[in-house]
Parts: C-alpha cells; sequence; structure tokens
C-alpha cells in the first residue's frame, strides 16, 4: 500500500466504526435500553402504557409482548381496585366488626364497625389479635381456624370504660380460616364480632320476668293450697274456722286474678297487639268516674279526695279505657299506702305548654329516695309484705308508665319520705301518628 493510500485507508476503517458504533447504539443498545427501561417501570408495579419508537425489526415482537404483558397487568390491576374496592364497600356496610388476620395472628385489615364496637383510638392493623383484645380464647379459636380450617363460634364479654364506671358488651364471635385453594392450609382468618349485649340483656330480663311471675303465682296457690287441706281435714266441722279459711281461699283467689289481669295489660300493650283507640273525651269525666268507682275503698280507708281539673285542661285525645286504667292504679296506690283517717289525696290537671298533666298528691308514707327510680319498673316493690298484703300486684306503676308512653306522654314522681308522694301524668295535647300505636 502506498503512503497516500493510508489516510483513505484509516479514513474508511473509522467511517466503518462510526457506521458500525451507531448500528449498535441505535439498533441493538438503544432499544434494549427501552427494553430494560420498560421491563423496571413494570416492576416498580407502574403499569401505564408503554411507547416504543420505531424498534429495529428484530425486536418488534419483544416489544410488543412487552406491550401485550402491560395491557394484561394494566386490566388485571383494574380488576384487583374493583375488587377491594367491593371489599371495602361490603365491609363499611357492615354492622358486625370484622377483622382479617394472617397465619401469625397479626391483624392485616378491620372495618369501621370493629374500631367503632371497641372504641380503638389507635389503628389495630399489624398489631396482634392478643395484644390488641387481650383474651386467650380468641386467640385458641384463631389457632384452631388456622390449623384445622374448621369454623369455630365463641362467646366474649368485654369491659368498656363509660361515663359512669364500666359496662359490659357481649359478643358472639365467628372465626374462619381463609384459603384460596380448598384442602390447603388456611393462610389467613377472618373474625367476625357480632353484638349481642341487647340480646343477652332481653334475656336476662325475661328470665327474671318469669321467676318473678312463678313467685307471684306460688303464694297465693300456696296459701289455697294449704287452707284446703286444712278444711279436708276436719276443719268443715268448724264453722268459723270454714268460713275463715273459705274467705281466705275467695281473697287470694281474687289475687290470681287481678295478677292475671294486670299481666294480660302488661303483655297486650308491650307487644302492641292492642291498639289504643284516640277519641277527644273530657279528662275529668273519666276522673269522676274513677273516683266512683274506688268509693268503697275511700270509704273503707276514711280518706278525703278531690278532683281539681282546670277547663282548658279537660279535653284532649285519649284511650278512655286505658286512661281510666292509669289514674285507677294511682288513686289505688294512694289509697292502699296511706295511713286510714287521716290519708287526703288531691287530684288537680292543668294544662301546660304542648301537654297536660294530671298529677295525684297524697300525704301517705313517701318513697325512699333510692326507691324511687325503680318503682315504674315491673314487680318493684318498696316493701314487698306490705303490697302484697295490701292486694297490690306490682304491676301498677309500669301499666301506668307503658299506657302513658304509648300516648306519647311520660310519667314522674316528686317525694319526700314521710310526707307524701306526687305521681304526674303527662299528656301530649297535639297526638303525634307514631305514638299512636
Ligand atoms: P303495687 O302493686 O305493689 O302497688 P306498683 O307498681 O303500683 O305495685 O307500685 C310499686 C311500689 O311503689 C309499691 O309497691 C309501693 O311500694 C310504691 N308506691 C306506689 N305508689 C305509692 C304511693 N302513693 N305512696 C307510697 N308508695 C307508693
Amino acid at each position: 500500500m502506498s503512503a497516500e493510500a493510508v489516510p483513505w485507508v484509516l479514513g474508511g476503517v473509522g467511517c466503518l466504526a462510526l457506521g458500525g458504533w451507531l448500528f449498535f447504539y441505535y439498533g441493538v443498545l438503544s432499544p434494549l435500553l427501552s427494553l430494560r427501561d420498560a421491563l423496571g417501570r413494570l416492576a416498580q408495579k407502574d403499569f401505564r402504557s408503554q411507547i416504543f419508537q420505531r424498534p429495529p425489526f428484530f425486536f418488534r415482537q419483544s416489544m410488543r409482548d412487552v406491550r401485550t404483558v402491560t395491557e394484561m397487568l394494566q386490566q388485571l390491576d383494574r380488576q384487583i381496585a374493583d375488587e377491594g374496592f367491593s371489599l371495602r364497600a361490603i365491609l363499611s356496610s357492615m354492622v358486625e366488626g370484622v377483622l382479617i388476620t394472617d397465619r401469625s395472628q397479626r391483624i392485616r385489615l378491620v372495618n369501621d364497625a370493629l374500631v367503632q364496637l371497641f372504641d380503638l383510638s389507635v389503628s389495630p392493623v399489624n398489631r396482634s389479635v392478643i395484644e390488641v383484645f387481650r383474651k386467650h380464647e380468641l386467640q385458641k379459636a384463631l389457632d384452631t381456624a388456622l390449623e384445622t380450617n374448621e369454623a369455630q363460634r365463641i362467646e366474649l364479654a368485654f369491659e368498656t370504660a363509660v361515663a359512669d364506671g364500666y359496662d359490659t358488651k357481649h359478643f358472639e364471635v365467628h372465626v374462619a380460616g381463609l384459603n384460596p385453594k380448598a384442602h390447603a392450609r388456611p393462610m389467613a382468618a377472618l373474625v367476625v364480632f357480632h353484638d349481642v349485649t341487647k340480646v343477652k340483656s332481653l334475656e336476662a330480663m325475661r328470665r327474671e320476668f318469669l321467676a318473678n311471675v312463678s313467685h307471684e303465682f306460688r303464694t297465693p296457690l300456696a296459701i289455697i293450697n294449704g287452707y284446703l287441706e286444712t278444711l279436708l281435714d276436719g276443719a268443715l266441722d268448724d264453722r268459723e274456722m270454714a268460713v275463715h279459711s273459705l274467705q281466705t281461699m275467695q281473697r287470694n283467689g281474687q289475687r290470681l286474678n287481678l295478677l292475671i289481669d294486670d299481666l294480660l295489660t302488661v303483655s297486650r300493650i308491650e307487644a302492641k297487639a292492642e291498639m289504643l283507640e284516640f277519641r277527644p273525651g273530657d279528662l275529668r269525666d273519666v276522673l269522676l268516674r274513677v273516683v266512683e268507682h274506688l268509693e268503697p275503698n275511700i270509704r273503707e280507708r276514711d280518706a278525703r279526695v278531690d278532683v281539681d281539673c282546670e277547663m282548658d285542661a279537660r279535653e284532649i285525645e285519649f284511650d278512655a279505657h286505658r286512661i281510666e286504667q292509669v289514674f285507677s292504679n294511682l288513686l289505688g296506690n294512694a289509697l292502699r299506702y296511706g295511713d286510714p283517717h287521716t290519708l287526703h289525696v288531691r287530684i288537680t290537671a292543668r294544662r301546660l305548654d304542648g301537654e297536660v298533666r294530671v298529677s295525684f298528691s297524697d300525704n301517705g308514707p313517701g318513697i325512699p329516695y333510692d326507691d324511687q327510680p325503680h318503682i315504674f319498673e315491673r314487680f318493684y316493690r318498696v316493701h314487698k309484705d306490705r303490697s302484697r298484703h295490701a292486694g297490690g300486684t306490682g304491676l301498677g306503676l309500669s301499666i301506668v308508665k307503658s299506657v302513658v308512653l304509648a300516648h306519647g306522654g311520660r310519667v314522674g314522681v316528686e317525694s319526700t319520705p314521710g310526707n307524701g308522694s306526687t305521681f304526674s301524668v303527662f299528656l301530649p295535647t297535639e297526638r303525634e301518628e307514631s305514638g299512636a300505636a
């Protein structure tokens, strides 16, 4: 090669090298870098559409594949987001408290109801179940559900702080393993807390009510049976004894009748089986009728009863039959518990703002302060024996309260122990339809 050809050759080689580099850069390196970036974005869960600038033909298929995979991932991502949204919507609309734990019993998800039910100020997510709830029974149920894949049901009671101390909440708790494939060991567990506090307290009330009813029935029945045996054992021949036995049996029979009547009234009003019949009427007429019916008792107790019913407090809508029962129970109690000969009952009816107040004030023994909040409860008595002996069923004031509430009204008592009581019934002058049932 001649000396003049050397620069030409070198120039040619240089051009070839530059051309080769440009070809390598644009044809191989740059598409490879684009592919690497695209895969890197996918790895970072960035599923936005990938745009490749005019890829060389031997990369086109790979780039198309990346685009297809990106689109599939986009679709999957949307689907997961939709499902997540539905799951969150379902969980937040539930009244039951729900949580999901992983296999190590670490809480992964909770719904709003759970946070509210347990008044959780710190998020329970990522904390262990035992740390949040401090109940070994729950931990054991989760152990079993996660190990055996069998659903568990337990009952738990939790003490919660309230304004004036502590309150107990009762829960029925369902624990179930969550496994993606049937028969596989659960990967997580679902816990559902169902608040059964109200049901429990209703159950307790029902039990207490039944116990009270049986007790109230047993006493007069035992007396009747006792006197029957005495009569059969020969007391029939003793006329005085026989008359005394029969009178006692009659009194206790009447007591059973009263008890059954009162129980039926309570159950009808509480079950709302009996629709109250609201009609415009004159409260004074009802009051005078009650005084007239109780005239024998008034005479027997040598009591004085005054009725003072203002003109504008007379006319309202009410169920005359039931309100008569209310007034009769209140006057009956005043006569029953007051001292004979000195007893004075004042019945007043006044129109107030939007309601009529009918008060029964007596100068009887009054009611101890501790008992006053309870006397409208069923079977609550200040002096059990005194009430029973005087023919009380223990249901009178609870009937008064139920009837008045069904009228949309309210009841109240003011009493100074040893210095008389005033029972007041407040009835609305305008009746709301909802209060009519
Ligand atoms: P009872 O059938 O025992 O009278 P109530 O429900 O009518 O049942 O009354 C509950 C309790 O309230 C009575 O046992 C009695 O101790 C008390 N009580 C009710 N009215 C009066 C009153 N006017 N004076 C004093 N105590 C009363």
